[in-house]
């Protein structure tokens, strides 16, 4: 029987693709499948665990068991909005040594979350290919539906997750585009940077520590990066908060 896995982020993407498998497929050979980066938001569990009980599918969690941060150390490099190691070693890696472990390459497929938007459609080639030599499919993408922008996207997978009793992560209610790490993901820009220190003070300023210290030993990196006059620059989270204090961002 070929095995369906969902690689469930924990986002309403992963929601969106596990309820279209289940509605083919059944759940009797499905797996929902995340990786916990010890930094998650808790109500991603709680989301998560909702999922499971509202297919009756138990969560296969794996984890490499470091934070980003304790990774960053570990490599020597801070993640940044271009390189982020911390994908692969605590998301792909676990999560392919898992399907070797459980999915047969002939009878399985894996699932992903990828939302019907221009940008995000882009990305499948390069998913798929990461996934080889299992086949991949993106159920959240069929060719008979028009492509939706972001917004109209989310909103509908927002409210597909409330007809089913389920109240979506808090994350997007707080403005977050992305419930993935806990709103510290390294990937995210300024905009959303700023975003965490006005809602999450306390995991801004864990960050804000955690760059200062790879500073100490790594020299000028930074998450983020800023552009001034055609040259491009490192911009510190203690900067950016300066920068954020000196003149408030209006509210996302
Ligand atoms: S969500 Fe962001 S910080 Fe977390 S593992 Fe992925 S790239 Fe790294």
């Amino acid at each position: 029987m070929t095995q369906h896995v969902v690689q469930f982020s924990g986002g309403v993407g992963s929601f969106g693709a596990a309820l279209r498998v289940a509605e083919k497929h059944g759940t009797s050979n499905m797996t929902l499948l995340i990786a916990d980066t010890k930094i998650e938001d808790p109500d991603l569990w709680r989301f998560a665990y909702d999922t499971s009980s509202l297919l009756n599918v138990p969560l296969t969690v794996v984890a490499d068991g470091r934070t980003p941060w304790e990774l960053f150390r570990d490599k020597r490099f801070l993640g940044n909005d271009r390189i982020t190691p911390c994908t692969m070693y605590l998301k792909q890696i676990p999560c392919r040594k898992w399907m070797k472990a459980n999915a047969p390459v002939d009878d399985s497929i894996i699932y992903i979350g990828i939302e019907k938007t221009k940008r995000d459609r882009a990305r499948i080639p390069a998913i798929a290919r990461n996934w080889k030599p299992w086949r991949t499919q993106f159920p959240l993408c069929n060719r008979w539906e028009p492509e939706l922008t972001k917004e109209e996207s989310k909103a509908r997978l927002l409210d597909e997750a409330r007809w089913f009793g389920i109240e979506p992560p808090r994350l997007y209610e707080l403005g977050f585009e992305h419930n993935n790490c806990g709103g510290t993901c390294v990937r995210a820009g300024q905009t959303q940077w700023k975003h965490t220190l006005d809602v999450f003070p306390e995991r801004f300023e864990h960050a804000e520590a955690q760059e200062a210290e790879l500073r100490t030993t790594l020299g000028n990196v930074s998450i983020l990066r800023q552009r001034r006059k055609g040259v491009s620059y490192n911009l510190p989270l203690s900067e950016l908060r300066r920068q954020h204090h000196a003149s408030p961002a209006l509210p996302l």
